[in-house]
């Protein structure tokens, strides 16, 4: 058979090594998220490609570990699962130290941080000048920037936390070692809207004490994003830390442009993203980007220890995957399907006799009224919903119940206020939802409903019918 192989079949051989070589190269050379897709073939070369830099991988030569750590993976399967990447990203507790042992792992971790302020520029964030993959979700990163930033004002024992009910990022202060202060959003028109004066007050009299402001671009309506501009200014005038936790808000351009506004009017250092929130990867990581270069560099150098490569390489390879333009996409088609979801929400509540509330800042979470299902009734109505397999939209009651995170107790939590009202049903249009799920869900929600009132009205003692299988059967809130 050696023979049929000619001149032809060996000048394409070597094409292929070319274009091959060409791809990764020019990958390398540019670190920027490449315009077209690439396929699932050339994902497995790139890796193949990346592992083949670890020393631990090498073929020109027996390698031999002499050290305690040297990329050794027993199990065959987990090896595979890793596609011989294992040694992880940092070193001695520096994120973006490159091991040398491990090129090919370092090699993906600037990649990732490259495609990280790449995709954040190309949504319109001009405001970012450093990014960070961490291997740790929102709270933990949000943890991470507070931390690194001690050093920097040694007297701060405080944390100024504008309330959302949402406990990681809470518990991100308490684990940073510094005391919350709480304010709580106050109401305008329907929205809860970040209190300003209280805040203003707060920082005029503990300034010195207080390291930074946390403060929310994503949250759960009727929350609003938090007024970050006038939040900056705070911080600049006062000269204290700013810190976003802006876990889902790449999905919407309000979150962006109060985003870009807060770093030109004032002082915003960093604002935290969630990995999978936003670009549809497993859970694990985060995006920390910095208003300053500097600063993703020195967060970097506060990390302890080495970490994990995986979630910079699901984000590398979900960004590949796609490209910039269908990653652009993406984001465009949730615009669309959430101005979809408040129109279909609002016809529902119209035909039911409940309201949507108006926050119209809030372009990704949406609540309605539920003042046609008795207040004893509506944490029943959450868990049906839940069990007809519809996730993520909650009920919220009012509750004059003191819940605890932590040692620190609040009134209605769940609601992002103390203020009682009548209960409401919240859901959010993510990232990655398509129209035929969104008509499901109104199928759904609407047949539920119905059904659901109709027991409640026409049966004297609706407490006593089948509907408490499902209370037993499922957990009455997502707890997430
Ligand atoms: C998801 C989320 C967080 C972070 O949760 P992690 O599990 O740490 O990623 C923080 N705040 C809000 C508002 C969130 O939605």
């Amino acid at each position: 058979m050696r023979d049929a192989f000619g001149r032809s079949e060996n000048e394409y051989s070597r094409l292929v090594a070319k274009t091959n070589n060409k791809m990764l190269n020019q990958l390398w050379e540019k670190k920027k998220i490449p315009e077209e897709a690439w396929t699932d073939h050339s994902l497995e070369l790139f890796l193949a490609w990346l592992a083949s830099h670890d020393t631990n991988n090498r073929m020109d030569m027996n390698p031999l570990g002499a050290g305690e750590r040297e990329g050794r993976v027993k199990s065959a399967f987990v090896r595979r699962l890793h596609c011989n990447l294992s040694h992880g990203i940092g070193r001695s507790g520096n994120l973006c130290e490159i091991q040398p042992k491990a090129l090919g792992s370092s090699m993906l971790n600037c990649l990732a941080n490259e495609f990280a302020l790449h995709s954040l520029h190309t949504l319109g964030l001009t405001c970012a000048r450093g990014a960070l993959v961490v291997p740790v979700a929102t709270g933990m990163a949000l943890m991470l920037c507070m931390g690194s930033w001690r050093k920097a004002r040694p007297n701060a024992k405080y944390v100024v936390w504008l309330r959302v009910d949402q406990k990681s990022c809470f518990k991100s202060i308490l684990t940073a070692g510094y005391e919350p202060l709480v304010v709580d959003p106050i109401r305008v028109g329907d929205a809860l809207v970040t209190d300003i004066e209280r805040l203003n007050a707060l920082v005029e009299e503990k300034g010195e004490e207080i390291l930074c402001v946390l403060s929310t671009t994503s949250a759960f309506a009727p929350r609003a994003p938090d007024d970050i501009e006038a939040i900056a200014a705070i911080c600049r005038t006062h000269d204290i830390f700013h810190l976003v936790n802006n876990a889902y808000g790449l999905q919407s351009t309000e979150c962006i442009r109060r985003l870009n506004n807060a770093k030109n009017s004032g002082r915003m250092d960093a604002f935290v993203q969630s990995l999978d929130k936003n670009f549809q990867v497993p859970v694990g990581g985060a995006i920390i980007a910095t208003t300053k270069q500097s600063q993703a560099a020195s967060i970097a150098q506060f990390y302890p220890g080495r970490a994990s490569c995986v979630p910079s390489r699901d984000f590398v390879l979900t960004c590949l995957s796609q490209g910039i333009r269908s990653l652009l996409e993406g984001f465009e088609d949730q615009h669309r399907l959430f101005e979809k979801m408040r129109r279909k929400l609002r016809a529902f509540a119209d035909e039911i006799g409940e309201n949507v509330y108006d926050v119209p800042d809030n372009k990704i979470s949406l609540a309605m009224t539920l003042s046609t299902i008795p207040p004893e009734k509506q944490t029943l109505f959450g868990s049906i919903l839940f069990s007809r397999g519809i996730t993520g939209a909650r009920v919220v009651m009012s509750t004059t119940k003191v819940s605890r995170v932590e040692n620190y107790e609040f009134l209605n939590f769940g609601s992002h206020t103390n203020e009682q009202h009548g209960g409401y049903l919240a859901m959010a249009c993510g990232v990655g939802m398509i129209d035929g799920e969104l008509d499901e869900l109104f199928t759904r929600l609407s047949s539920t409903y119905l059904r659901f009132i109709h027991k409640v009205t026409h049966s004297a003692k609706a407490h006593s019918t089948s509907f408490d299988v499902d209370r037993d059967e499922f957990s009455e809130t997502d707890k997430d």
